[in-house]
């Protein structure tokens, strides 16, 4: 590579410490001075932090090399490793920095500062020119440095050349008590297959994901993650650089951050460690050591409902309130907490973690004796669900088991207020669909009609500033006139009007009445809430609950219709969502719903087979009518490739009358893996589950029409169908699905033989008509539950999940004829012959052993054993017809 090339007159990050060197120039310079750099310390090792997610703390630092030149300056990595590397000198500097970081990690123990580990970068190189193991261990037991506070970091590509060796070398450092971290995932090709071949202990997410921070990157952020998580490693995103960043990394449960948001690297010293342990704090080994299993136990992941015993552990994140504690001798101790977690202290009134835990060791308190009565069990049952009232809220405390050593155990505290009230009353009085509607809300007032004052329970929009005025109507009409979007603020007047709101709850048959309307968002903007009024029975005087949920962004436009629009007449009450009666429905928003374009709509039974479902859903998967999907389940269908999340959603839906909210999950449509987003909810009859409604949106579809494809593209652009990366992707999760579930599947893999007489004679751009018509036929040949995708040039592949052998050849069959049954592309007459052959997972065990042997298997053919489709036996005579 020419270096001197690359980097004339662009501006670089070296020009900005020196703008009057030439590269070729520094490239000789640096790979003449390494002994002498290495020597007067002009080589030095800077520190960048890892933060902890959860705790916000410091867990751990990079080790980033720095050549502080005397002639040239600061130089960053990019302007001397390249250099050291082509000239087989870079282990000078790799073992200078390992000593360096191992001298100063004693430096910083022997002045009494926390210590957290350190991460070294080594060079593929390393481990051809010196024993690298060897100067590690060397340096790490000259300073006294435990192997568990190295990490060592190596990228994908390094592993690349010579994976058995690779494999072996980390397996020496990982066997020995260094943790192993793959760098720059993402960032290359073969990315998933490194992972299957080494345990990794943590990912570290390239930068690139969230320089291009879009929907895109978001979804395969949380997908690597989740991914993780089950493979049981964790996960580090690079390049932090924006509160956005963090926020979304923190919410999809990504372990550790690392980027300019916390800190750039920086030079050792004293105030360095200090400053940032000031500012962040510094995690301990303990805390660690119980993080990381937190981290295993794929419990940051897990939304709230997922903390409940025998829950799957599937779905994304929400920011749920967690505290990590340890329980020794009898008392509790916070380790750490999320900052939901202290939120929703101080909206209980409790304002520090300090006080929480006074409060849970206090055994004159009834939580405090509540709570030691369940962990006498925690052990065996893992989990405990605690009720409890503080300041008049109903709130449930939940309890995991994480793991127990020495008498002390570590448990992960989440601490819902009121959400769960309702469920606590189900067996007093409240019906069902109240029960599940509780658990949704994101404002929760109590309007005390009888004497005149409205209670804040938790949420901020800001009724609750107002709650002791005397007037309730007031209130009311300043909330309305501040808060509420001009062409709904009658409504809502009316709708909160004190004198007739319990009167009108009651005529409607139910204790509760609800409407939807726009509410002011920060920045001036409205957004359709759902505003429901709740009478609270048994209770002395009037009280009403006034509940605020936020609606998915996607009815909007219902709405908009509903109200701006021709349906005025008939405003939609949450009956009508909530039970829609499966055969007769008149209500206007289901017809609506129904009508829908973009929301594909689904209803079943209780065994989870279809009813029925809107028009756009069966556009969606190409149905020609219902008919065709009446009384079968998913698994029927076959068209997700791990069916099992679904599964549990719906079966939790039916028996518990959950409600799955924004769960993200894959399914296959048309060959494509699609990435969808699900919500499902029970119907009612009778106040009794009778089955279940969802609807999902196709995300990837979203993305498309905002223009986001080609962040971090899947997809063949010339032919519509996966890519070799999206096709790795679907592949894995397959792989997945059978090491899982024993779900087998199989690669078709199908060879384009006449591509090069097709581009040859018609040229490329006529090439790629033709690959696009096959991929067509493809789609159409796989059908609803196959995934297709073209490899590259001539190669397609597909997917095939549970096909028994016979099918998959009746399958191969079919491909070849129907490929070369195309006569014509665009009206140019041309013929089309493939190659089709199969491989199954179950017999081979390793994806690459399938492809070649579907190689072999053509190659064979192609020698004339079974000749080319059609008994046509030359493979080189391709007509193109005329
Ligand atoms: P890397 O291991 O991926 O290191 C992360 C790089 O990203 C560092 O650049 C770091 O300064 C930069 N970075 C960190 N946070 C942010 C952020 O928020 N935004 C942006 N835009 N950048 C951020 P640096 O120090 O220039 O290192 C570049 C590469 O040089 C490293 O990439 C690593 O591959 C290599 N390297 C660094 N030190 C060593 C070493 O001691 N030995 C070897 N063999 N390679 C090293
Ligand atoms: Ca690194
Ligand atoms: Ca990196």
């Amino acid at each position: 590579m020419s270096s001197a090339e690359t980097n004339s007159g662009a501006p670089g990050t070296m020009q900005d410490h020196r703008p009057d060197y030439d590269r070729a120039q520094l490239h000789a310079y640096v790979v003449s001075h390494i002994n002498e750099a290495v020597d007067n310390g002009w080589v030095k090792p800077f520190y960048q932090p890892v933060i902890r997610s959860i705790t916000g703390k410091v867990c751990g630092f990079e080790a980033l090399a720095r050549w502080d030149d005397p002639t040239y300056g600061l130089l960053p990595p990019d302007a001397f490793i390249p250099a050291l590397e082509e000239a087989r000198v870079i282990h000078l500097l790799d073992s200078s920095i390992i000593r360096q970081v191992c001298r100063q990690y004693r430096d910083c123990a022997d002045r009494g500062e926390p210590v957290v580990p350190i991460s070294l970068n080594l060079s593929r190189l390393d481990f051809d020119l010196c024993d690298i193991f060897g100067v590690v261990e060397e340096a790490a037991h000259e300073f006294a440095v435990p192997r568990r506070m190295l990490n060592i970091e190596i990228t994908e590509s390094a592993l690349g050349a010579d994976p058995d060796y690779m494999t072996a070398m980390m397996g020496k450092f990982h066997d020995t008590g260094y943790q192993v971290w793959m760098d720059d995932f993402g960032s290359g090709y073969s990315t998933l297959n490194v992972l299957k071949d080494f345990d990794f202990d943590e990912l570290k997410m390239d930068m690139e994901f969230l320089s291009r921070f879009g929907e895109k990157s978001r979804t395969i952020l949380a997908s690597v993650v989740d991914m993780a998580k089950k493979l049981g490693i964790q996960t580090l995103a690079e390049g932090v650089e924006t509160e956005e960043h963090r926020d979304y990394l923190q919410r999809i449960g990504c372990e550790k951050m690392q980027g300019y948001l916390f800190g750039k690297p920086r030079p050792y010293s004293a105030d360095m460690v200090t400053d940032l342990i000031g500012q962040y704090g510094a995690e301990s080994t303990t805390e660690r050591l119980y993080l990381d299993k937190v981290g295993a136990v794929n419990t940051l992941s897990m939304s709230e409902r997922d903390l409940t015993p025998n829950s799957s552990k599937t779905g994304y994140v929400t920011s749920m309130p967690l505290a990590l504690v340890e329980f020794y001798d009898d008392k509790f101790n916070f380790i750490s907490t999320n900052r939901v977690f202290r939120e929703g202290l101080a909206n209980v009134g409790i304002d520090s973690v300090e006080k929480a835990q006074r409060l849970i060791n206090n055994m004159h308190r009834p939580l405090a004796r509540q709570t030691r009565r369940v962990m006498a069990t925690i052990e065996t049952d893992k989990f405990a669900r605690i009720d409890y009232v503080t300041g008049g809220v109903p709130c449930v405390l939940r309890i995991k088991h994480i793991t127990s050593s020495n008498g002390k155990m570590a448990l992960l505290i989440s601490i819902d207020d009121t959400i769960e009230f309702g469920e606590r009353k189900r067996h007093e009085r409240m019906d069902d669909a109240l029960t599940v509607m509780y658990s949704i809300y994101d404002h929760v007032d109590i309007i005390h009609l009888g004497e005149g004052f409205i209670e804040p329970v938790f949420g901020n929009i800001g009724l609750r500033a107002q709650f002791d005025a005397p007037a309730f109507d007031n209130v009311t009409r300043h909330f309305a006139e501040s808060e509420i979007y001009v062409r709904d603020r009658e409504r809502y007047m009316e709708f909160m009007d004190h004198d007739s709101m319990v009167e009108r709850i009651m005529e409607g048959g139910e204790n509760f009445i609800t409407n939807f309307f726009r509410f002011r968002q920060h920045g001036g903007d409205y957004a359709w809430k759902m505003v429901a009024l709740i009478h609270i029975a048994n209770v002395p005087g009037d009280v009403v609950m006034y509940c605020v949920r936020s609606t998915h962004w996607r009815h909007d436009g219902l709405f908009q219709a509903a109200y701006d629009g021709g349906y005025d007449e008939q405003p939609y009450n949450l009956e009508n969502l909530e039970t829609p009666d499966l055969s007769v429905n008149d209500g206007s928003l289901w017809q609506a719903i129904m009508r829908s374009k973009s929301m594909s709509l689904f209803w079943k039974d209780k065994d989870r087979r279809f009813i029925g479902a809107n028009q756009s859903f069966l556009d969606y998967y190409g149905f020609s009518s219902v008919n065709e999907i009446i009384g079968k389940t998913d698994e029927d269908m076959g068209w997700h490739i791990d069916p099992e999340p679904f599964k549990n959603d719906e079966w939790r839906v039916i028996n518990e009358g959950a409600y799955i909210e924004d769960v993200m999950g894959q399914c296959i449509v048309n060959g494509q893996v699609r990435n969808i987003v699900a919500n499902k909810r029970p119907v009612y009859r009778n106040g009794h589950i009778v089955g279940l409604v969802g609807y999902f949106i196709d995300i990837d579809e979203e993305q498309e029409s905002n223009g986001e494809l080609d962040s971090l593209p899947l997809r063949d652009s010339v032919t519509g169908v996966l890519n070799f990366t999206g096709l790795e992707a679907a592949t894995w999760r397959y792989v997945d699905a059978y090491k899982r579930q024993g779900l087998d599947f199989a690669i078709v893999s199908i060879n384009i033989e006449s591509l090069d007489r097709i581009n040859a004679e018609f040229g490329y751009s006529f090439g790629d008509k033709v690959l696009k018509r096959i991929a067509e036929e493809l789609v159409s040949v796989a059908g609803h539950q196959r995934v297709v995708g073209h490899v590259f040039s001539d190669r397609f592949a597909v997917l095939a999940q549970g096909d028994s052998d016979d099918a998959l050849q009746g399958l191969c069959d079919e491909i070849e004829s129907r490929l070369l049954a195309i006569s014509q592309v665009d009206g140019t007459p041309c013929t089309v012959y493939a190659l089709a052959g199969f491989a199954r997972f179950s017999q081979f065990g390793d994806v690459e052993a399938m492809k070649r042997h579907n190689r072999d298997r053509r190659q064979e053919r192609r020698n004339g054993e079974g000749g080319l489709p059609n008994g046509d036996g030359a493979a080189s005579s391709l007509k193109l017809a005329e």
